[in-house]
């Protein structure tokens, strides 16, 4: 039933985490990257209009600075995060290179997204993009942005940028499989939710806060996330990033993981 709606999906934001794109040290994952961008290179290939959200640029930086382990003030994460960003950049462009695919980089702030000519600026470029074929690839500008004044974590930005770009689907690839109605770790015999049509308080309760070492995220930014999704009635899919072919998997209608579809009064709405 739901199939035909991920079927006819075409323009597709997909974010991955930092615990995906780099090892525990640091260092970028490349098995990972090559893996990921084969995946987004069939799609764009197949003429869809992928939209790449990477975390991993602070992780990247202190992978190649080898400042593991300590903690780092705001200004140290933001010198990680231009050295970072880099790497990344160059590992994406040189990987989807290898499949014809030529990239954008595209850094926001939250007041990007929030100022209306900004955020217009933004919108109209990434489209412009789309057009040409190119494939934006997009992070939060770290090297900018305060605590204050961040996103601050790429779950949210994603569905942000699904909002921006008005997505068919928004897809949030993790080292989970998925929501789980439970937290996992106290309750390992529960399997993931495969169809959410509703927020409700259980969900936001289970989902708790914790994230993953590395990153920022958890299961709470990624219900944010979705919150953000159904204002605008794009679907949202959690799955593994661990699984082979996962992109195509879902796009032809199975979902391994978590899919939210907003059935209950969300009609769509587009303008940015
Ligand atoms: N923008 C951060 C980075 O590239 C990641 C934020 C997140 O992990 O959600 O390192």
């Amino acid at each position: 039933m739901y199939a035909e709606e991920l079927r006819r999906a075409r323009r597709v934001v997909v974010k991955v985490g930092t615990s995906l794109v780099t090892h525990p040290n640091g260092r970028l994952h490349q098995g990972r990257l090559e893996m990921l961008v084969r995946q987004l290179s069939d799609l764009h290939a197949a003429g869809l209009e992928p939209v790449l959200v990477t975390s991993g640029a602070v992780g990247a930086g202190i992978g190649r600075l080898g400042a593991e382990g300590r903690p780092a003030s705001l200004t140290e994460k933001q010198a990680f995060a231009a050295v970072g960003q880099g790497l990344l950049m160059h590992s994406y462009e040189k990987l989807f290179a290898e499949y014809g695919v030529t990239v954008a980089q595209i850094l926001l702030t939250r007041e990007d997204l929030e100022h209306p000519e900004r955020r217009a600026n933004a919108r109209a470029t990434m489209q412009l993009l789309l057009e040409w074929r190119v494939l934006p690839i997009v992070n939060e500008n770290d090297t900018v942005t305060s605590e204050e004044i961040r996103v601050g974590d790429n779950d949210t930005l994603s569905a942000r940028v699904a909002v921006l770009v008005d997505a068919d689907l928004l897809i949030i690839l993790s080292d989970v499989d998925g929501l789980f109605p439970a937290d996992p770790r106290s309750r390992p015999d529960l399997e993931v939710l495969s169809v959410v049509e509703e927020l409700s308080e259980e969900l936001w309760s289970a989902a708790g806060g914790a994230g993953t070492p590395g990153g920022t995220g958890g299961m709470r930014t990624k219900l944010e996330a979705a919150a953000i999704c159904q204002e605008r009635g794009i679907p949202m899919v959690i799955a593994s990033g661990h699984r082979q072919g996962v992109l195509t998997e879902i796009l032809s209608g199975e979902v391994p993981g978590t899919l939210f579809r907003w059935p209950h009064g969300t009609a769509r709405r587009r303008g940015g």
